[in-house]
């Protein structure tokens, strides 16, 4: 199964997959392919470290950025940052097919705040699916601009516009913000897209789940044509790969291992053996460590049945899946967070925004359809250094 070896590479694993795909290998999960081999990659994934051929003290960044760089105690680059910096030192478009974990804060940064030293004219939007992350960033880009009069502007709502309002005056070289602050801020003539002639979207893959495509579409036909625009997802379904084709220029794709997998996720199978799932399900959640779980099924249609059939037997249950609509799952979400629910019933789509940190149990009720799927689903458990457990149900 080489198209599941994982590794640094510089190739584009999307293109393996397809190529599988078309011959029909994931299309009838459970069917023509063996899932147990998900879990046997996954237990078998040890991250192997990384030889990058570049070093920080050789790449033609600005001085003082590399010495905050070093002063950080970064000794060697990370698999993004070694392939994805001195491209984007050359002026090319990205695409980062990377996870939160990989560095990839720092690879885009430390270029782009080259850039800036450089031409002080030069001004970057930096668009992030939510607060944390900008405001994540925002911190990232404070340190490695240090000494540099160097500033930027958190754009995000929930904070005081007057004070965005100000601070957009004095002309920050950076914008680090969410697609509907950013939005807000351009229609009220305070934020002048037109000028920001380098973008990086961060996370596109969640920001589409959490439904900003609209937004995400109207700021990139307001930047300018000429422009340097990075692009970074941990996955790349068809149809990010479509907003993708229409924000780039000819792109290098970097792709690197999310570091993550299944660390902290012991995982196991149970074989059902044309028993009924639902009633092996019921079993497991009146287990008291079952505590906040996580059931993906595969399709709405299943996940509604299943929903009805389980709140039957007794059980709080929230799901969330495509026809349900954004305020359903914050919803959803929420009564996960505050032990409200006991059980969130997901489909693949649907779970990409999922940031609860303390769920004990992932269980696959359905097979996914592909290791990127497993990995996205089972990486819900096993947070914050937690213990989690990953359940796949097999006939
Ligand atoms: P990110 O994937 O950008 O969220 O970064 C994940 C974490 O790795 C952050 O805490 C960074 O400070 C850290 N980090 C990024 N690059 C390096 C590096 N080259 N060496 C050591 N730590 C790093």
């Amino acid at each position: 199964m080489s198209n599941f070896k994982r590794g640094n590479s510089n190739g584009f694993r999307g293109q393996n997959r397809n190529r599988y795909q078309s011959r029909g290998r994931f299309r009838n999960p459970g069917l023509d392919m063996n899932p147990l081999m998900f879990v046997r990659k996954a237990e078998n994934f040890v991250e192997t470290s990384y030889t990058p051929v570049n070093s920080f003290t050789d790449f033609p960044i600005d001085e003082t950025v590399r010495k905050n760089v070093l002063s950080r105690g970064y000794d060697k680059p990370t698999a993004i940052q070694d392939q994805a910096i001195l491209p984007m030192l050359k002026g090319r478009d990205l695409v980062g097919i990377a996870d939160t974990g990989t560095g990839k804060t720092a690879a885009f940064l430390l270029p782009l705040i080259t850039k800036v030293a450089r031409d002080r004219n030069q001004k970057v939007l930096i668009v992030t699916p939510t607060r944390e992350l900008a405001a994540q960033i925002q911190d990232e880009f404070k340190r490695f601009s240090a000494g540099m009069n160097m500033y930027s502007t958190l754009c995000i709502g929930g904070a005081s516009i007057n004070v965005q309002f100000r601070e957009l005056e004095r002309r920050p070289n950076f914008v680090i913000g969410t697609p509907g602050r950013i939005m807000d801020l351009e229609n009220r003539r305070r934020l002048n897209l037109r000028q920001y002639q380098n973008v990086v979207l961060d996370e596109v893959d969640r920001m589409l789940d959490m439904g900003f495509i609209n937004d995400i579409r109207e700021i990139v036909s307001l930047l300018p044509q000429d422009r340097q625009s990075l692009f970074f997802s941990a996955t790349l379904p068809d149809k990010i790969k479509a907003v993708m084709q229409s924000f780039l220029v000819n792109p290098v794709m970097v792709q690197v291992k999310t570091g993550t997998t299944a660390q902290n996720v012991d995982q196991d199978i149970i074989r059902t053996r044309g028993r009924d799932k639902v009633e092996i399900l019921h079993q497991l959640l009146i287990k008291q460590e079952f505590s906040k779980v996580l059931v993906f099924g595969r399709t709405k249609w299943g996940v509604n049945k299943l929903e009805i059939n389980l709140v039957r037997r007794g059980f709080k249950i929230a799901s969330i899946h495509g026809n349900k609509s954004q305020g359903q799952r914050t919803r959803a979400l929420k009564q996960l967070k505050n032990d409200e629910v006991q059980v969130l019933l997901a489909t693949d789509v649907a779970s990409r925004g999922i940031d609860v940190q303390d769920i004990t149990h992932v269980i696959n009720y359905d097979v996914p359809e592909s290791y990127d799927d497993y990995v996205h689903r089972i990486g819900r458990t096993g947070r914050a250094g937690k213990k989690g457990v990953a359940l796949t149900f097999i006939d």
